[in-house]
Formats: structure tokens, sequence, C-alpha cells
């Protein structure tokens, strides 16, 4: 197999000093030095790469960190304890620095040409480790191509990275086309990209993209699906799902969604945006409902009983939940929420008295609706009064252990309980990520 593609071969390495760069080992959690010190100190080569040099970079707070080593899988297993090596294909390690995270070091791997790589064989030729040149130049974008090596504090560039990051340009390492042929997934992260981090595409990129566009088809649903999370929880999911509209992407992949038609979706995807910029959880039925809910809207008409509204929801998109992969539990975690929607935006009627309230509040699908509810608000300017008194009765209603909560997906609001065998045992809590 040809390793370096022709159009690898003319980029020059480029260090960068410490002194010469805003990165610096303050910003870095002490335990990614570690794990990077004792891969050095076993004769390895350790470099961080990836989001957190260019977010760190831009004077943001990384999301993660991610190490890359020359040593192979087995031999990182053999050097910390608490480590795992996960995927079949490419072997991965975790590093667990607590009970609860971890840090992902992965081996260089070596480029791959395109033309000679197709389908199952592709992936599997992703697994041919390579040195850290192959590694940088089968990286997504030149932005994400960037090394810090923490023994001198230097940064390599492979690519022009420094000078993009600079300009604000999101460009593809080699041809765009190319790359966005051998990975259509490329295209999808260079919108959220975009978005995320205030950049444009550069003028070949975008060209290349829209040309490409209808490849996002043929990508791995699963995949795709992943993709859509991270969209929706980067905290621009507005500004990606416009970039997508330009690049041409909507109607091969999300074709129910279009903007244009749908003028209450992006303001809600500021709301929701907002609310991942501040940090907090959003749970994914939440998010996929923030996506879709106009659609759902539509199927549930003018349905007011929960039962109506939720059948018509959920016997209506079959074919949309199995093409996104979206899973089982999920979807009814959506259409028990939305089917909630038309209670929260009455207030109740005070002779209906204040079994059907608190029965609606202590629910297991409650805290969706009105997190929710308190998006569309925030986005219509609508229901204000209604979501105040929700809120109010919310915090006067002490919740009840999970075990209480738990209701057939579809009965009706706080009957047919499902008794727990195990009533004093502690259950996850449904609404976690
Ligand atoms: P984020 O802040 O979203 O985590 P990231 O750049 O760290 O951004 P990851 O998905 O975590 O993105 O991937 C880590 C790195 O792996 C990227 O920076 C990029 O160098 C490389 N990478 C990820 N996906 C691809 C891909 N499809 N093709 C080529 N390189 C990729
Ligand atoms: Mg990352």
């Amino acid at each position: 197999m040809k390793l370096l593609p022709s159009f690898f071969k003319k980029k020059q390495i480029v260090i960068v000093p410490q002194n010469k760069h805003a990165m610096s080992r303050n910003l870095i959690e002490r335990s990614v030095l570690d794990i990077m010190g004792r891969l050095r100190r076993s004769g390895f080569q350790a470099y961080l790469v990836g989001g957190c040099v260019r977010d760190i970079l831009l004077g943001k707070k990384p999301k993660d960190f991610d190490i890359v080593t020359n040593a192979r899988p087995q031999q990182i297993k053999r050097l910390f304890r608490r480590c795992f090596l996960i995927g079949r294909r490419f072997r991965l390690a975790h590093v667990y620095i607590s009970h609860d995270r971890f840090v992902e070091v992965a081996t260089f791997r070596a480029a791959v040409d395109p033309e000679q790589a197709a389908g199952e064989e592709r992936f599997a030729a992703y697994n041919v480790y390579g040195t850290i040149e192959e590694d940088a130049l089968r990286r997504d974008f030149t932005v994400n191509g960037l090394y810090y090596n923490s023994a001198d504090g230097s940064i390599h560039e492979y690519s022009g990275g420094l000078e993009d990051l600079k300009k604000k340009v999101l460009r593809s390492i080699g041809d765009p086309a190319q790359r966005f042929k051998e990975d259509p997934v490329r295209i999808i992260r260079a919108a959220r990209f975009c978005a995320q981090l205030g950049f444009n595409p550069s003028k070949a990129d975008f060209k290349a993209a829209v040309a490409c566009a209808p490849l996002i088809a043929q990508a791995n649903a699963h995949r795709m699906l992943e993709e859509l999370y991270k969209i929706l929880r980067c905290g621009a999911s507005a500004g990606t799902i416009e970039n997508l509209q330009k690049f041409q992407i909507l109607p091969h992949w999300l074709r129910e969604i279009d903007p244009n038609n749908h003028p209450g979706l992006l303001p809600r995807l500021v709301a929701m945006d907002r609310r991942r910029a501040g940090g907090e959880e959003v749970p994914i039925a939440v998010l996929l409902t923030t996506l879709l809910y106009d659609l759902l809207e539509e199927a549930m008409g003018s349905l007011h009983r929960f039962q109506d509204a939720f059948n018509a929801i959920h016997q209506h998109f079959n074919e949309l939940v199995t093409r996104l992969c979206i899973p089982r539990r999920e979807w009814d975690a959506m259409c028990n929420l939305v089917a909630r929607q038309s209670s929260l935006a009455r207030i109740p009627d005070p002779m209906k008295g204040k079994g059907f309230e608190k029965r609606f509040i202590r629910n297991a699908h409650f805290p969706n609706a009105l997190m929710f509810f308190e998006i569309y608000v925030e986005a219509t300017g609508r229901y204000g009064e209604e979501l105040k008194y929700w809120k109010e009765r919310a915090a006067a209603v002490p919740r009840q252990p999970d075990w209480q909560q738990h209701d057939r997906p579809g009965g009706r609001d706080g009957r047919h309980r499902r008794r727990s065998r195990h009533p004093h045992q502690e259950v996850k809590s449904e609404t976690n990520n």
C-alpha cells in the first residue's frame, strides 16, 4: 500500500518555540502532564493534539485532552495501572485519572491513500501505525493538526495550522474534495467547527463541501447520530445548522429540517445553545426534540389528550427514527415530553383538584417536558405566565424517589405505575445524558 498520497509530501514541519505562542503548561491538567511525562521517561514521544491545542491557543477552555505517542497500545497498557484498550480495529488507550475520567492516548496512525482504501478496507487501513508526520497529515483540518510537546513547550505544525488559527480559517489538510470524499463526515465537522469557533471555511473547502454534500447519504448512520449529538451539545447548534444549510447538506441528511419553512427552529436552538454555553446538561431527548419539534407538533395537530397526542407522534415517525438510528428509549422519552406540552401551555382549572397536578409534576417525564417548555417559551416569547406557574408548582411539590416515578411509556399520568421489585434500591435517573 502506498502510504503517503502525493499531496501530503510537500509540507515541511515548523517548530514554534514556547516563547512564540500562547500555549503554556499551566493551562494543562496536572494528570495529563504526568501521563506525558511517564511516556517520555519510558523512551516514547508524547504530544497533545487536536481540539485541546486548538482551543487553548484560541483562549478557550478545552473540552478534553488527547495525547498521541509512538508507543503501541500494548506498550501504553503496560505503563499505566488503570488503562483499558478500546476499539477492535483502532486500538486506543483510555488512561483513567479518576474513577470516572480518562485521557485518551492514541498511537500515531499512518496516512492512507484514499484512492486505495475504500469501504471496510478503508477503516482497516486506518489502523496502520505511523510516524508523527503521517499522523499529522491524516487529520482533518489544519487547526486540528497542531502538536504540543510538553517537554520543551514547543508546537509542531505540519500544515499551516497556526496561520489559519490567526486568520480564523477552517482549511482541510490536503485537497478538500479528496478529504471529504474519503470521509464525508468531515463536512459536518467543518460546519460545526466554523460555528463553534467563529471561523470561515476556506474558499476551496466551501466549494468542495457543497460539491460533496450528496455523499453524506452514504455515511454510517450511527456515526452521523453521534455527530448530531455533538452539534446539539456544542453551544453553537443554530450556527451549525445554518452552515449545513449553506453547504446544502440538509436535504441529504436531515431532509425534514428546513429553517426557511420552520421559523421557530433557529430561535429554539439559540435558547438551547445558551444553556449549553452556560454548562447546563441537556438530556438527549430534549436536544432532539428542540431540533425536531416543528415536525412533532405538526403530527400532534390539535390533539390535547396526552394519550392521543402520544400515539399520534409515536406512530408517525417510524421511518425517521429508524433512519437516524434514534434509540427507542430516547424516542419514547421524546414522545412523552412532547405530548405533555399542551398541559404545560395552560394553567390547570383549580376545580380539577390538585391531584392531577401533583401526579403530572411527579411523573418521571416532567423534568424533560418542563425543560423543553422553557426553551420553547424563551424562543417564542409565549406562555411566560404558564411557565412561571409550573416552575413554582414544581418547586412546591417534592419529588418522589426515582423508584416511584416510573410510568408505563404512554400510560396515563400517574396511573399504571410500574412497581419496582426492589423499592428501596436506587435507580439511575432517566434524564441523565
Ligand atoms: P472537539 O472540541 O469537538 O472535541 P476535536 O478537534 O477534539 O474537537 P475530536 O472529534 O475529539 O475533535 O477529534 C480529535 C482529533 O482527531 C481532531 O482534532 C482531528 O485531528 C482528528 N479527527 C477526528 N475526526 C477526524 C476525521 N473524521 N478525519 C480526520 N481526523 C479526524
Ligand atoms: Mg476532542
